[in-house]
């Protein structure tokens, strides 16, 4: 049996939204319209550290945002179909993620999904005991950068972090990665020739595979979550 591994960003790929915007546009659509114009001259990661603060401070509760994350769209196909790779194959899951670790532990725990990934890296998140969610970059700012020539935030480096986890877990004969975004480019870019990625269509990372190229991996394309599924349903 094929011994594999499956990357998956988390927003819109795993699930069918953007965790960080979703919550805002559900409990605080005055602070999502202002984060259009914030994130161009504050990093992402502190955009929202500094926006929970503000919910926080408006009053919103702890339960408020855990309902959100709750309501957030997540396919019954991709459920379905992550689930049954897992139980038919011998495959790994591997969640990469500029989300928080709170979102997405609240998303899992709702779909009953918390055993699905061995391991989660994204942005520390924890709450404290007033219902405050407190975010920090997983790279803070007083730490040593990244030097990722890529593009990737300055809060992580996905292409690092995946070489990091094939350093600690390594001997996969396939590794699949599935993503939309912008910043999966340069973990798709260290993909080899056997490796498979799986590109979400009309987002940045397939717009950035077109424009730049450099990929070695294979590429399948989908749109709705039932395509990748029928593409796990393929695999042995
Ligand atoms: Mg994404
Ligand atoms: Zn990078």
């Amino acid at each position: 049996m094929v011994k594999r591994l499956v990357v998956f960003d988390f927003d819109w790929s795993l699930v069918d939204q953007d965790t960080d915007r979703y919550v805002f546009e559900c409990l605080q659509p005055e602070l999502r319209k202002s984060m259009k114009v914030d994130k161009a001259h504050v990093q992402w990661t502190d955009l929202m550290a500094r926006n929970l603060g503000k919910l926080h401070e408006q009053g919103f509760t702890r339960q408020q945002i855990e309902e959100s994350l709750q309501e957030l769209p997540f396919h019954r196909a991709m459920r379905r179909g992550v689930r049954s790779l897992k139980e038919r194959t011998q495959t790994t899951l591997f969640c990469l993620s500029n989300s928080n670790s709170i979102f997405i532990d609240t998303i899992l725990k709702h779909h009953r999904m918390t055993d699905i990934f061995s391991e989660i890296v994204t942005n520390p998140a924890e709450w404290d005991d007033t219902g405050l969610l407190k975010l920090r970059r997983r790279i803070s700012p007083e730490e040593q950068q990244h030097n990722c020539k890529v593009g990737c935030s300055p809060n992580m480096c996905k292409g690092t972090e995946l070489a990091a986890y094939l350093e600690r877990h390594g001997g996969f004969d396939q590794v699949i990665y599935v993503g939309d975004g912008g910043n999966d480019m340069c973990p798709v870019l260290t993909l080899r020739s056997q490796d498979l990625a799986l590109v979400r269509t009309g987002r940045e990372l397939q717009r950035r595979i077109a424009r730049e190229g450099g990929t070695r991996c294979e590429i399948k394309y989908w749109g709705g979550a039932w395509e990748v599924e029928q593409i796990f349903n393929t695999m042995q």
